[in-house]
């Protein structure tokens, strides 16, 4: 019996893979990362790196116990003689949060901006766009309450979706307010619902205790029809004054910089340590109820990791499987493939090892291959096509004693004759 990969996790294959699409390709995921990191670093973001796995508390405590992600999707990670209390992680944020306070990251200059990137993990029902194990890109900023550090972090999600050149992108943008306000909005909640208790679903019974909020997340079809015919007023009407200033002072920031959004007073973020600001990303080629990405303040989650002081936080995470999905509903081809600049192929036996040590010292200034075993020019010229050469070498005993390359470019034909010793200059010239 063939062994096949678990189910909800995909492979990422290499260019040129049969029915390769954007979404499983390798190279499409090191290029979409690429463009995200310039756009992230540029606005002066760091890249910090957390394991794939956590105490099981640190998820637990970070994500929250109402959520699915807690209470339904969870790997747990068992070894010999453990006791078997590590989850991977869902999300990216309490692990950061978790590294900032451990390595006294607090020294560094506030607002400190980071950024990551990884495979996260939900045990969820696999779907297009819904995966076990998918992949996020994170920014997360510590230190400061500003709003606008909210207006910078939703305007460089703007720009990360402009560097790859995605258009059909509606950023959705609410808030949650502060916990007083979420408590007077769940306790209206709690009055509406309490009376129809039994058309809710069995989830949305229990989120009535845990977190009335969460029920205007529900994904039931029931849940949903009756949100729609009691006519639920929003959270935005709960805004203290502080988060309704707040969430004003965001507005005003994207209106001054161009960054179009609109506000949804549905987004209730699914988990627990999210305050004030909260908006997503949606695509139409994506679906309505997947967002490209996510993001929200979440100043109440160092505390509830157990630091002493307040450390308030933003952050967002696009799914980059969303993103190149996204891309492809656009129409995006993919990426070209990066073939090497040279090829070297020797015409006899007694020179292939002449023919790897030219690639190889090539290697020093640009992508450089050889062939194995001694060609014939038509068949050296193939190879070299399939494997999207530019420039071929074959190495004849004539090219060898003489110290020489006869170089071809595939692409377009020209012919070039040069000294070995000339070959770096060449390689460099061409990069
Ligand atoms: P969240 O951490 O739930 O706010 O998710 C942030 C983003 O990660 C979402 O908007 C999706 O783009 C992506 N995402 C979350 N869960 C999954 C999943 N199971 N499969 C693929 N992408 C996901």
């Amino acid at each position: 019996m063939a062994i096949n990969r678990p189910k909800g996790t995909e492979d990422h294959l290499p260019a040129l893979s049969p029915k390769l699409t954007l979404d499983v390709s390798a190279q499409a995921h090191g290029w979409l990362v690429e463009k995200a990191r310039r756009v992230l670093e540029r606005a002066g973001a760091q890249r910090i790196d957390t394991p794939l796995f956590e105490e099981a508390d640190l998820v637990k405590r970070g994500v929250g116990g109402s959520t699915d992600i807690v209470r339904k999707e969870m790997f747990t990670v068992y070894y010999f003689g453990d006791h078997g209390g590590y989850i991977l992680r869902p999300e990216g944020t309490a692990a950061i949060v978790r590294a900032y306070l451990q390595n006294g990251l607090k020294q560094l200059p506030a607002p400190l901006k980071l950024w990551t990137h990884g495979p996260m993990f939900r045990a969820e029902r696999q779907q297009r766009g819904r995966l076990r194990q998918f992949h996020q890109v994170d920014y997360e900023v510590l230190g400061s309450t500003d709003a606008l550090v909210d207006a910078e972090a939703i305007a460089l999600m703007v720009g990360v979706v402009r560097e790859l050149g995605l258009t059909g992108v509606r950023v959705k943008l609410g808030s949650i307010g502060d916990p007083e306000d979420r408590e007077r909005y769940n306790t209206y909640l709690r009055e509406l619902f309490t009376p129809q208790l039994e058309r809710l679903s069995d989830d949305s019974k229990d989120r009535l205790t845990r977190n009335p909020m969460r029920i205007l997340d529900s994904k039931s079809a029931g849940d949903q029809e009756l949100l729609a015919e009691l006519g639920v007023r929003p959270m935005l009407d709960f805004l203290g004054e502080e988060a309704g200033a707040h969430f004003r002072a965001v507005q005003a920031y994207l209106t001054e910089w161009g960054v179009e959004y609109d506000i949804d007073p549905s987004i209730v973020r699914g988990l627990d340590y999210y305050r004030r600001t909260a908006w997503e990303l949606h695509h139409e080629g994506v679906g309505a109820k997947s967002a490209l990405g996510g993001g929200g303040r979440y100043d109440g989650l160092a505390q509830e990791l157990g630091s002493k002081e307040t450390i308030p936080g933003i952050g967002w995470a696009f799914g980059v499987e969303r993103l190149l999905l996204a891309l492809e509903a656009e129409g995006m081809a993919l990426p070209e493939i990066a073939g090497p600049l040279l090829y070297v192929a020797a015409l006899d036996e007694v020179n292939v090892p002449h023919a790897a040590r030219t690639a190889m010292s090539a290697r020093a200034h640009a992508r450089a291959e050889f062939a194995y075993r001694a060609m014939k020019p038509a068949a050296a010229f193939r190879d070299a096509e399939r494997r999207g050469a530019h420039w071929v070498a074959l190495l004849g005993t004539d090219e060898v004693t003489q110290g020489t390359l006869s170089l071809k470019n595939i692409r377009t034909g020209e012919q070039r004759s040069l000294a070995a010793a000339d070959l770096a200059t060449f390689l460099q010239e061409h990069a």
